[in-house]
This record gives structure tokens, C-alpha cells and sequence, in this order.
């Protein structure tokens, strides 16, 4: 089976968050597990400074003219071919992918992933001179979202897979878009790319690719509900059919406290010293009291209210009065990190802010904190609650999306089983979120009940490996000779 891989971001060569996760870490895996899986992405200017010798292997002429080079070069430690989307206009700028140096979207947006989308297409039908056809193209988020849509109109096309990391991202446009981009007039529709007045993209996989997921089994169920179907629930709903939840994995190669190199000490479930260890670096680091008997709670994330970073504000006081320690990792947006500076400033010795993207200190924090705060409003799967719990550092969650499927909260019953690895709360306020971290610091008084939390946490196996056999399964689905049949005949 040939697949196609379509994301625009992938680590470790561009990340903005865990979309760049799983398309570094799926691709590898069903790679190791023998797939024919390639990956494309857009030649970025950062990207490319990261890439030594990209082989030059197609130039194609687009509709509109413009010229594309592609090129070859392989996801650093992995051996999935990479083919990077080369159109200088389009990709050649500095820093963020979606973003410019203002902080707000680059205004072509639309333009470069619909450049982008055209090329899949070529590469998706080999007309890029590859000799390489793939069965399936799987496409991620709203940036490829026209590609399902316009796979549609390609006699024997490959099968087509969209996958939603965020459904809060739409890649919404101003109407004129459409016109401009030159697709079929006919998709102004709400049955098509229209969405209350604007082009959607991701409206392009919602409705025309063969099936869809997302990437936990709730955030499935909760994306066709209005509460969390951003006006696309009835959508989703009328292909709940065709709408799987696969949980993402965790990257166990670069998340094991046994051999982090990233971490002062390492450990694992049978010796903890040097999660102690790694605490008192991480007060050392953030100018924190060095006292191992006080309970330490971690946040790291994308400064968003979607992750709740207003209730962890919100909680300080009462984090203070019960002589908690916290320290937070963000960057985002600016009343936010005006916030966490200034409540480092009120709170020295007890409140540890660091406003940036970094990844070496997320691991330090992850191994040094005793809990994890994670009071997402929604979260599709989130992935440091999963390195928290191998990281023996107890999560304390909003019960939703992948949060919920991934935290066993230690009610009475789970605690018996031993089954419990964290607490979930329900209703994403402050109240609830305090009420949580009570039940938590109750537990961590009492340091058995603390250590099985600690220890069935870390047991937990969240690898990509599973995640990714689910994956292959769809695809196999996907393109049987059956499925191939009924494509041919609509
Ligand atoms: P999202 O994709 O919504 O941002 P996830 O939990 O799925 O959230 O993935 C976030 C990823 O980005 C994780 O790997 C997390 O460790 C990382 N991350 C987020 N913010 C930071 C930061 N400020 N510094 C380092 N890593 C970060």
C-alpha cells in the first residue's frame, strides 16, 4: 500500500504544536511497520535551513503558472521520503508558518495551501514524474483540506483520509477567495466550501473526503455536538458513520525519563530518586523554594483560552494559600503572557513563569513537577497529559476530548483497582478546577496512595505503535478492491 501524507507541519522539521507531533511520529511508525508512506510539506524558509542537500526531483507548472520545485530528502532519524513543496513566494519568508512577524495570519494564506493543495494533487495522481502512485493521500487539518475536494473531480483518484487535530482552525476566507483560486463556482454552497458567508477549507475534507477522524474517541463524539462542533456538528453528525477516533500516540523515543538526555537524573516506576532530583532543578531553575515537601503543579501550552490558561491565573491565589508551587511554559497570546510576567514578578519563590518555546525546559517541567494542570476548555487529544503520566507526574484534567480518554481519575472504585493515574473535573471553571487540585494535594498527602498514582501512571503505554496499527487498518478499509469499485462508480 502506497500512502501520501499530507501536513504542514511535521518535528522535527517545523512545529507550531501536536499536529507536528503525530506527522512526524505516524509517518515513522507505519514506516517501521513497512508502509510505502511519504510525506509532504512546504518548503519554509526555516524548514529548509534544516534540511542540508534537499534532491531537487520534479518542477511543475501549475494551472495558474506558477512553478513548484519538489523536492526529496528524508525526515531527519527516519527513513520516510519527504517531498518539501518548493515555491519561494508562497514559502520563503520568515518565521511562522501561518503567522507573520505582526502576529496575525499571513494574508495569502489561501493562496499558499491552495498552491500546496494543487501539488498534492499532482503527486497524488503521479503526474509529477515520480512513478509513484499512491492508493491513499491523508490529509491533516484545514491546510490540505481542498485537496480531498479537489481529488473529487479526478477520475480513479486515491482513496482520501482527513484527519481534524483541531476543528477550533478552519482556514475560514472572504467569499472573493474562491473566484480568486480559481475553483469550481459550483462549491459556493453550503453542501460544499461555504460556511456562513466565507470559504471554509476544512469544509474541502469534511465533506468530500472518504472518511474522516480525529484523534481521540470523545473528541469524535463531541465534534458532532453543538457544544463543540464550531456550527460544523450537523456536518459531522450526517458522517458520524464515516468518523473514527484514533488516539494520538506519544513519542516514547524522546519521552522516557529512563534515558532523557534532557533531564539532570533519570528514573523510572521501580526508582524514583531522580524524579526528586529533577524536582529540585526544576525550583533551582525557576528560583523556587528547593523544598522537595512542597507539592509542585506544572502547565505547558499554547497561551489560548482553549487551553484554560485563565483558570490556572484564576486558581493562583488559592494554589498560594496552600502553599503549592507553580510553574508555567507558554508563549501565545499577549494579555496572557502579560499576565504570567507579572504574577512571576508578585510571587518570587513560589510562581516560576518562563513566556517561550522550549522545548528542552517542557522536559525538565515534566519530570520535576509533582502534578500536571490541564483545565483545556476542549482539548481533540493533548499530548502532555500522556508525557506527564510516563514522567510519573499526576495530570489534573478538564474531562474532555482526549484528556478524558487518557486520565483514569482516582474515584474510590479506580483507586481500589489500581487503575487510578490522575483527577478529571468536569465543567471547565474555577471552581471545579480548584475543586480538582484539592482532591489531588489530598492524595499527595498521603505518600502511598501518591506512589500508585505515580506508578500506574507510568505504566500506561500510550506508543504509537497501537495508534498507528489503527491507522493502517483504515487505510487498508479504504482501499480495498471493494472501495476502489464504488469510488469508480460514485
Ligand atoms: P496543541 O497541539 O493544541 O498545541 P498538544 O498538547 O496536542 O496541544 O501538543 C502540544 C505540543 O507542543 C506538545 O508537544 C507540547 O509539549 C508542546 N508545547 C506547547 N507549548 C510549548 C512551549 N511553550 N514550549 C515547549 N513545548 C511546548
Amino acid at each position: 500500500m502506497k500512502i501520501l501524507f499530507a501536513s504542514s507541519e511535521a518535528h522535527p522539521l517545523v512545529k507550531t504544536g501536536g499536529l507536528a507531533d503525530v506527522s512526524g511520529a505516524l509517518p515513522r511508525t507505519l514506516r517501521n511497520l513497512g508502509e510505502d508512506i511519504r510525506l509532504v510539506l512546504p518548503a519554509y524558509r526555516s524548514l529548509l535551513e534544516r534540511v542540508p542537500n534537499p534532491v531537487p526531483v520534479a518542477r511543475l507548472t501549475l494551472g495558474g503558472g506558477q512553478t513548484v520545485r519538489l523536492l526529496r530528502t528524508l525526515l531527519p532519524g527516519t527513513r520516510v521520503t519527504t517531498y518539501l513543496v518548493d515555491h519561494p513566494p508562497a514559502f520563503d519568508r520568515p518565521g511562522n508558518p501561518y503567522l507573520g512577524p505582526d502576529g496575525q495570519d499571513w494574508p495569502d494564506n489561501a493562496d499558499r495551501f491552495a498552491l500546496f493543495a494543487r501539488v498534492l494533487v499532482e503527486l497524488a495522481r503521479d503526474r509529477c514524474g515520480l512513478d509513484w502512485q499512491p492508493d491513499l493521500v491523508h490529509c491533516n487539518d484545514w491546510q490540505t483540506g481542498l485537496v480531498p475536494a479537489l481529488l473529487s473531480l479526478e477520475p480513479d483518484r486515491p482513496a482520501t483520509l482527513f484527519t481534524i487535530h483541531n476543528l477550533a482552525y478552519q482556514g475560514l476566507f472572504d467569499g472573493a477567495t474562491l473566484g480568486r483560486l480559481g475553483l469550481p463556482p459550483e462549491w459556493w454552497s453550503m453542501h460544499a466550501l461555504e460556511f456562513h458567508g466565507r470559504l471554509s477549507f476544512i469544509k474541502g475534507g469534511l465533506v468530500f473526503a472518504d472518511w474522516l477522524s480525529t484523534v481521540s474517541p470523545t473528541y469524535a463524539d463531541e465534534i458532532c455536538s453543538p457544544e463543540f462542533g464550531f456550527g460544523l456538528d450537523g456536518l459531522l453528525a450526517s458522517r458520524r458513520d464515516r468518523l473514527s477516533g484514533i488516539l494520538n500516540g506519544a513519542d516514547y523515543d524522546q519521552w522516557n525519563p529512563g534515558r532523557d538526555p534532557l533531564l539532570p537524573q533519570h528514573y523510572n516506576r521501580r526508582s524514583l530518586a531522580g524524579k526528586a532530583a529533577c524536582k529540585a532543578a526544576l525550583q533551582r531553575r525557576f528560583g523556587l523554594d528547593v523544598r522537595p515537601d512542597r507539592p509542585l503543579f506544572g502547565h505547558i501550552g499554547r497561551l489560548v483560552e482553549q487551553k484554560g490558561i485563565d483558570l490556572i491565573l484564576a486558581a493562583v491565589p488559592q494554589l498560594l494559600e496552600r502553599q503549592v508551587q507553580l510553574v508555567v511554559l507558554g508563549s501565545g497570546e499577549a494579555r496572557f503572557e502579560a499576565a504570567l510576567r507579572q504574577l512571576q514578578a508578585a510571587t518570587p519563590g513560589q510562581v516560576g513563569v518562563e513566556v517561550a518555546y522550549d522545548e528542552a525546559l517542557a522536559h525538565l517541567i515534566e519530570a520535576g513537577c509533582d502534578g500536571f494542570l490541564m483545565p483545556s476548555r476542549f482539548e481533540p487529544c493533548g499530548l502532555n497529559q500522556i508525557y506527564s503520566l510516563r514522567y510519573g507526574t499526576v495530570p489534573v484534567v478538564h474531562a474532555v476530548g482526549g484528556l478524558a480518554d487518557t486520565v483514569v481519575d482516582a474515584s474510590p472504585t479506580a483507586l481500589r483497582e489500581q487503575r487510578a493515574t490522575g483527577f478529571q473535573f468536569h465543567g471547565a471553571s474555577l471552581a471545579n478546577l480548584v475543586q480538582a487540585i484539592d482532591r489531588a494535594l489530598q492524595a499527595w498527602a498521603r505518600p502511598d496512595l501518591w506512589r500508585q498514582l505515580v506508578t500506574t501512571g507510568m505504566r500506561q503505554d500510550f506508543s504509537w505503535k497501537r495508534s498507528a496499527g489503527r491507522y493502517a487498518e483504515l487505510y487498508r478499509t479504504l482501499t480495498t478492491p471493494e472501495a476502489v469499485a464504488e469510488r469508480r462508480h460514485g
